[in-house]
């Protein structure tokens, strides 16, 4: 049972030091009885008081691993119900499933596709984080074969789909250093399933068809028995079903602490689906809200990398814009006669500008400023990109060293500063580039003369 905001206040040492973030003891206790901060924030609570406040600094969401090595989910351990009061912080993983019908060949394919698959995206690389693999054979025999070949051929993470625990087992026994998420327990064969998942130290994933009721009573006697590392799959598969159960459970988990669903959640939206076009959507939603991990029925590059881009919205922290170091970039292989341009440390528009020059064949310089992640409207009106901010940049990045011109162009949507940048750059002609990113191109082709 989870303590409350006073019970916890009880066991710190109400000195109100301030060293966990906090104005008061009584804050933070308040806090962590939320389930919004760790314990080990403050570091004078006694060892008495630690083991005391276990189940309050207990995560409301187990965070689960599956798989081994560097590739390895974890998901779970989310402390909130919406993103914008702190953040989302083990993204989801997306998974594609492969049948044992398929034929070796498509399997390979499939597989050598999966884990093949990289995009980069504001100067991260992502990939797909699993491969599962169901049963849908209903032969042990096909069932191991292909888990077995699966995972000679791929160093992602595996679930193994399969209701028969004996042909669970068997798959197991090919494939158990990988530590993959064994699919699924259900009221018919759990004692088996938790066996399984108890010798080889895996995951295991509980689903029930009828009702979080049930699923609870599952979960209890998974834990009970031992196995604590779970996954929930309540079994809907529609839209309006799975945005109410999944929404729901989260809220059990977060602010009732109801521990039997405090787990992260599985989805199939290919199973709720009728096309493409609907997985997509549907997975999109469980993406928002509040998958674990999302198994896809296929790949597709369109769709995947749509979900990769969704889900990297979602899982950045809004208090903290994905950013890009301040310095001198180079856009291709630029001269000292290249153009010279001027943008904010904010990834997006980092790499808007610097895909537009690309694109458009103009090697440049990009200078870039520290406006603390914020794009150039956004830093400007927090006063974070202004003329002395551009000018010590500028001169900091020893600009002039690098060009024989003493051109430097501005995003056209601070062209205010114009004014007050040829003060502070008195050697500089400022130009003023266009509004947008995209139009860049034709800007340098009708105004950069070198
Ligand atoms: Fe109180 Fe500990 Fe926070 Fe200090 S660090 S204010 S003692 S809870």
């Amino acid at each position: 049972m989870a303590l409350t905001g006073v019970q916890i206040y009880k066991f710190l040492p109400k000195t109100n030091c301030k060293e966990c973030g906090f104005p008061t003891c009584l804050a933070f206790a308040m806090k962590l009885a939320a389930g919004g901060v760790e314990l080990a924030l403050c570091p004078y609570v006694s060892d008495e008081g630690k083991s005391a406040l276990a189940a309050a600094a207990k995560p409301p969401i187990r965070l689960v691993t599956v798989g081994a090595g560097e590739k390895k989910i974890e998901v779970g351990n989310e402390t909130v119900l919406f993103r914008h009061e702190k953040t989302f912080v083990h993204p989801a993983g997306i998974v594609v499933k492969v049948k044992d019908t398929a034929s070796a060949d498509e399997v390979a394919k499939t597989v050598k596709d999966v884990s093949g698959y990289s995009v980069d995206r504001v100067g991260i690389t992502f990939g797909l984080d699993g491969i599962a693999i169901q049963n849908e054979s209903g032969d042990a025999a096909a069932f191991t074969k292909c888990v077995e070949a699966v995972g000679s051929q791929t160093d992602l993470p595996l679930i193994l789909m399969s209701a028969d625990p004996a042909a669970m087992g068997a798959a197991l026994d090919k494939v158990a250093d990988k530590k993959p998420l064994i699919y699924a327990a259900t009221k018919d064969n759990i004692d088996q399933m938790v066996e399984l998942a108890k010798k080889h130290g895996c995951a295991l994933a509980v689903r029930s068809s009828d009702g979080l009721n049930e699923l609870a009573e599952l979960t209890k006697k998974a834990a009970e028995a031992g196995v604590e590392d779970l996954v929930i799959d309540p079994g809907v598969r529609d839209f309006a079903g799975t945005l109410v159960t999944m929404t729901q459970i989260r809220r059990l988990a977060l602010q009732k602490r109801f521990e039997p669903l405090g787990y992260p959640v599985i989805t199939f939206p290919g199973e709720g689906a009728s096309s493409l076009d609907e997985e997509a959507v549907l997975a999109a939603q469980h993406i928002a809200k509040y998958a674990g991990i999302v198994v896809l029925d296929s790949f597709t590059p369109a769709l995947v990398l749509s979900l990769i881009t969704l889900r990297l919205n979602i899982y950045t922290d809004p208090q903290k814009p994905i950013q890009m170091k301040p310095g001198l970039y180079q856009i291709g292989e630029p001269k000292p006669e290249s153009p010279l341009c001027v943008t904010t440390n904010f990834s997006l528009t980092y790499f808007s500008i610097a895909g537009e020059l690309e694109g458009a064949g103009w090697a440049s310089w990009l200078l870039v400023c520290d406006t603390e992640g914020l794009s150039v409207l956004t830093a400007w009106s927090a006063g974070k990109f202004d003329a002395e901010k551009i000018a010590k940049t500028v001169k900091g990045e020893s600009a002039a060293e690098k060009v024989s011109h003493r051109n430097v162009i501005i995003p056209g949507g601070v062209a205010v500063l114009r004014g007050e940048l040829e003060e502070e750059l008195p050697d500089w002609k400022i130009m003023v580039g266009p509004r947008e990113a995209m139009a860049v191109g034709g800007f340098l082709k009708e105004n950069w003369k070198n």
